[in-house]
Order: C-alpha cells, then sequence, then structure tokens
C-alpha cells in the first residue's frame, strides 16, 4: 500500500545547539504513527526541480497527539536544510511515510550496540527513548564517535 502524502503543521522550532534544529510538526489527516528508528520524506518546495525530497528520521517516539518530532542539522549550502531552517511556527510541510527498516529486532532478546555520529544519533535516541518507556531490560551501547 503507498503511504500517505500529507500536509503536516509546525507547531514547534527549538534551536538545540548553534546549527541543530529540532522541529515539531503535526500531520493533518493522519496521525504519525511508526517504528522508532524510521523517517518520513519531506517534499519541499525548492530546488531545480519542486519538489526536492529529503529525509529525516523522527527523533521521539511516537505520541499520543500524533506528533512527528525532527532534528537536522544546517547544511553549508544545502537546499533542503537551509529551506527547512527558514519554516516558522505555522507553516506548512508536505511529507510522506513512515519509511524504513531499521528497527528494533523482535522480539529483543540481546543487547545492542549502537554506532553514530552527528545527526545520525536522531533515530538511535527515538529507539532509546522508546526502549526506556517500555522499561525494556536490554543493555544499550552508543559509541559516538567523534573523530573526523
Ligand atoms: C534515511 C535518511 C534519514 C535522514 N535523517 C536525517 C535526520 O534525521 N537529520 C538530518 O539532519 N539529516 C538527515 N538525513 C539527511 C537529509 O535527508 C539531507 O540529506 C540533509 O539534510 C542535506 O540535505 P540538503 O538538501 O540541505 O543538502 P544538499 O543540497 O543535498 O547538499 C548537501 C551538501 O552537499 C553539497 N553539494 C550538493 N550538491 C553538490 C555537488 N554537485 N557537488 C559538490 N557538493 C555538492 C552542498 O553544498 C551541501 O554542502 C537523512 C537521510 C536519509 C537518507
Amino acid at each position: 500500500m503507498a503511504e500517505l502524502t500529507q500536509q503536516a503543521t509546525v507547531l514547534s522550532i527549538t534551536d538545540l545547539t548553534p546549527h541543530v534544529r529540532q522541529l515539531v510538526a503535526l500531520p493533518k489527516i493522519q496521525r504519525a504513527l511508526f517504528q522508532p528508528g524510521q523517517w518520513v520524506s519531506l517534499q519541499l518546495p525548492v530546488g531545480a526541480k519542486p519538489p526536492l525530497n529529503r529525509a529525516y528520521s523522527m527523533a521521539e517516539p511516537p505520541s499520543p497527539a500524533g506528533q512527528l518530532t525532527l532534528v537536522f542539522d544546517r547544511i553549508h549550502d544545502g537546499i533542503g536544510s537551509s529551506y527547512l531552517y527558514g519554516l516558522k511556527n505555522g507553516d506548512e510541510l508536505l511529507l510522506s511515510g513512515p519509511y524504513g527498516n531499521f528497527a528494533l529486532p523482535l522480539p529483543l532478546d540481546r543487547d545492542l550496540l549502537f554506532i553514530s555520529r552527528y545527526t545520525g544519533l536522531v533515530p538511535i535516541h527515538c529507539i532509546v527513548k522508546q526502549l526506556a518507556a517500555s522499561r525494556h531490560a536490554a543493555t544499550v551501547h552508543l559509541d559516538c564517535d567523534r573523530s573526523d
């Protein structure tokens, strides 16, 4: 079945660092149902041949209100991320999804090791929050490589 493409309204924007921003949006038709680790495709009205499709992972597990929390970098000369940085509360985004198979193995019968850096941490943050909320007994190791 094709994933629904729908508008979402920007509810809040928060700067997490000088170059990383969090955006919370509420889909208009169907509230966001997804597995932690999945991503949505934003269809942005910019670029040489709009829409410009850009993928962003969910940073927070599904909420009862059905909001989507995305976290993104400000990329130098990045077309999509520059557009996202210009959004304000009340603006609308076109998105589809969720997509992706990066999800916890079920049943979860082993410890977990994640290796990530920069905004590659976004889907892992979502997965770890979900695990913490479900009080799962698995041990989670997170290696954030800071070398360049
Ligand atoms: C599954 C998935 C999940 C993702 N999740 C996240 C997430 O949660 N958060 C996040 O921040 N990002 C995420 N990304 C990355 C995101 O989709 C975008 O790729 C990122 O935001 C950059 O897009 P942009 O349009 O701003 O940059 P672009 O315009 O695509 O450019 C990126 C960089 O490449 C340079 N560049 C572009 N074209 C050329 C060229 N022809 N020659 C030389 N240099 C060039 C630009 O100058 C810029 O510095 C994810 C990607 C995938 C595939």
